[in-house]
């Protein structure tokens, strides 16, 4: 299996080529949010879990024929990215190209002075901070044993006053777990704590480890935004970003894709230059069952 997926369209980095350095899912936490399904391997040990030369190799030639494509280069994909040993040696090679660089991260190494150093580089920085109260954090993570959310909120904290890229923290809000008023009061207080950009509001909008769980409506998310805004958090809309290019298709590509994360058929449209193309190919991958379609999304059989 390759490292790199998409490019995906991402509502918040525009066309986005996704870094995945797992080949399964290893992660620290076992979100009940997580569209790459359930966490095989719950740990907080750092590793090199995909081979180092071998991600470099594709990162290389992906980037030399089509960094001018992309807005951005985002790490992501089947675990938390902070778990692999060697990212700043592949952020190092990243930044010899003229592409952005961006890190969605759960946080939980953040309290690790090593791991915030080797993350320093990257021009974008999305960490997951959904709740100050521990149950609330335990039953939306579900995390590897030893991690303390208090640990974790330092760390936060301490990185967000060293790092000069945009930080930008993503509240995930999970219906009837940390929706309410009384729930995101003390995400406020320690948000304003922070140095960050703006926050961006996120729910289960995909299909979710654990079925059980549900993401809130539009309504209620605007409801949140207002609230937050009201007590002096600055939100950034989901939407906010501008896409400069798109590609073209291919079912590896696409295939590639729908191994890390299921993508939904109206995305089609902002992440291929030729949409009926791209149909037409995903028409033959569905009829010959290389791949299904399940509410909306385009999945792997
Ligand atoms: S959503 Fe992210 S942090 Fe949570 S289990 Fe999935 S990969 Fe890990």
């Amino acid at each position: 299996m390759r490292s790199l997926f998409g490019p995906v369209y991402s509502r918040r980095l525009g066309l986005s080529l996704g870094v995945n350095l797992f080949k399964e899912n290893i992660c620290s936490y076992d979100c009940v949010y997580c569209e790459c399904g359930r966490t095989k391997v719950l740990t907080t040990k750092r590793d090199e879990y995909f081979e180092l030369n071998d991600v470099l190799f594709e990162i290389k030639q992906y980037l030399s024929e089509n960094c001018l494509k992309i807005d951005h280069i985002t790490f992501s994909g089947r675990g938390e990215p902070t778990l692999y040993l060697y990212i700043e040696k592949l952020l190092e090679e990243i930044k010899r190209f003229p592409v952005a660089s961006a890190l969605l991260t759960n946080s939980s190494l953040l309290n690790d002075k090593e791991v915030r150093k080797s993350i320093l580089g990257f021009d974008v920085i999305m960490p997951t901070i959904s709740t100050v109260d521990q149950n609330q954090f335990n039953t939306i993570h579900r995390p590897a044993k030893g991690i303390r959310l208090f640990d974790i909120l330092e760390g936060v904290k301490v990185f967000s006053k060293m790092y000069r890229g945009l930080f930008i923290p993503e509240i995930m809000i999970i219906k009837d777990v940390n929706d309410s008023e009384k729930s995101l009061a003390g995400l406020i207080e320690y948000i304003k704590e922070l140095d960050y950009k703006g926050c961006h509001l996120n729910t289960i909008v995909r299909p979710a480890a654990y079925s059980d769980y549900k993401g809130i409506n539009k309504e209620e998310i605007n409801r949140i935004k207002n609230f937050l805004e009201k007590n002096d958090i600055r939100c950034i809309d989901a939407d906010s970003a501008i896409s400069k290019a798109k590609i073209g298709y291919s079912d590896e590509r696409l295939i590639n894709t729908l191994l890390v994360r299921p993508v939904h058929e109206s995305d089609i449209k902002s992440i291929f230059k030729d949409p009926q193309i791209a149909i037409v190919g995903i028409n033959k991958l569905l009829d010959n069952h290389s791949i299904n379609k399940e509410k909306g999304f385009f999945k792997i059989s």
